[in-house]
């Protein structure tokens, strides 16, 4: 193929996500011909440390071996067959894994988060509409939340930038305060929980949270005993609790799962992003065996009648499959914390820089708010970073890596070197 101008005849033909078109004048797509580890390599020659993994997928680096080994075996064996009627061993032994990880009993497949986003969210009404409770129909989140952009989804994620345009479309949840450490806290954001369920639980299906890291919000982290408290409140009340681990879930803050943490188990458990490496689009939704019950029946229209056309594909499963031998393979969550380590260290000048309020860290992810009259900071930084082999794609005017799990000593030195590099650069550009 010829690559010199695929960037141009991109534009000509595809229609890019979360992006205003027009802003491609300027700034052009980078074309991609390759990647390998935490790199990825353009169509210019040049490379790019992928240090928000492609929008937080990857875990083990880009082209793995053992992840191309695994999937060419499986192409080789079973490429796809619907899972209406039909069974795999991938399906069958990703869903008994994960079940033992989580001691959630039952999985539910789509390929994507915001579809897992709505498949919890319609179960967990559908519960209580078998339950003889059909006015629990109604979900509350976090201010600040994000859970997908689909018309269902976005009923639960509070960042007006995504919601406003669709706003007559949205059946909207109500929001209740956000336990960020930088804003009103743990037990605050617990208090306002309570008194919210105390006036609504009648109505309300579910609660639905990003566990200690509310990653789109801007890295917002809190602490696991909001958590603890969010779990109690909703058992007290009768209410589901949803846990989001989309982003969070795959090492991501530390452990296996974010909600570990606090020693919980959701109702639900939302899983995509990492599950299958950054390989291929999949998403599980986990319950526990009351809620399964409470649809298994003799009347057709008691069970769960949603799906996708990929719902459990074999390659994803696969993947997936893969990823949690990786864990295992090369003890990925001890190493992490050896990385986290070494790259903390490389990045006290960042830490220390004046214009740095907040600095953060929750296991693999790393966020710095920058104190700055630029309104455009985000847009700015991005350019600087890509100019010195970065992608990093600050939220706002926060700064933050979620990088793959194999950085080494010369990816940490690339990274904590450009980063600071890049923020030095946006801030000369700051009006006088
Ligand atoms: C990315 C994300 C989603 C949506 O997943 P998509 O695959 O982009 O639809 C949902 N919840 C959280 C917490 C996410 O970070």
């Amino acid at each position: 193929m010829n690559t010199a101008d695929l960037a141009q005849r991109s534009l000509r033909s595809v229609w890019h996500p979360c992006t205003q078109m027009k802003r491609h004048e300027a700034l052009p797509p980078v074309a991609i011909a390759r990647a390998g580890g935490p790199w990825l390599y353009g169509t210019d020659g040049r490379r790019y440390l992928d240090a928000v993994s492609s929008w937080w997928v990857n875990l083990f680096g880009h082209s793995h071996p053992a992840m191309r080994a695994a999937l060419a075996d499986q192409m080789a064996t079973l490429d796809h067959v619907m899972l209406a009627g039909f069974t795999h061993a991938p399906v069958v032994e990703l869903s008994e894994r994960l079940s033992a990880l989580t001691g959630l009993g039952h999985a539910f497949y789509a390929s994507d988060g915001a579809s897992a986003t709505e498949i919890a969210l319609k179960m967990s009404a559908h519960f209580w509409r078998n339950s003889g409770r059909p006015a629990k129909s109604r979900f509350v989140g976090l201010a600040g939340g994000y859970h997908g952009e689909t018309v269902g989804a976005l009923a639960v994620t509070d960042i007006a930038l995504f919601r406003e345009a669709y706003a007559p479309l949205v059946r909207l949840a109500a929001t209740v305060p956000s336990p960020d450490r930088r804003g009103i806290g743990a037990d605050a954001a617990a208090a306002a929980l309570a008194d919210w369920l105390a006036q609504h639980h009648e109505t309300t299906a579910a609660l639905i949270v990003e566990p200690l890291v509310q990653c789109a919000a801007g890295m917002a982290m809190h602490d696991p005993a909001y958590l603890r408290q969010a779990r109690a409140l909703c058992d007290r009340h009768g209410v589901h609790l949803v846990v989001d681990e989309i982003a969070t879930g795959f090492g991501r803050t530390g452990t296996l799962f974010a909600h570990e943490q606090a020693g919980i188990r959701p109702d639900f458990l939302c899983l995509s992003k990492g599950l299958t490496g950054g390989t291929l689009p999949l998403s599980a939704v986990l319950t526990t065996d009351a809620v399964y019950s409470a649809f298994y029946d003799d009347d057709v229209a008691r069970g769960f009648l949603h799906s996708h056309s990929y719902t459990g594909n074999p390659l994803a499963c696969r993947a997936a499959l893969t990823t949690l031998d990786l864990f295992k393979q090369e003890d990925a969550l001890a190493r992490n914390r050896s990385t986290a380590q070494a790259l903390d260290a490389l990045l006290a000048p960042l830490t220390a820089h004046p214009r740095v309020r907040h600095a953060r860290r929750q296991g693999m992810i790393w966020a710095w708010d920058v104190e700055t009259p630029l309104p455009d900071l985000a847009r700015r930084y991005q350019g600087h970073a890509l100019a010195r082999g970065l992608v990093l794609r600050p939220i706002g005017k926060t700064l933050y890596f979620m990088p793959p799990y194999v950085l080494d000593e010369e990816a940490m030195q690339h990274l904590a070197h450009g980063a600071l590099a890049a923020l030095e650069a946006s801030l000369s550009e700051e009006p006088r």
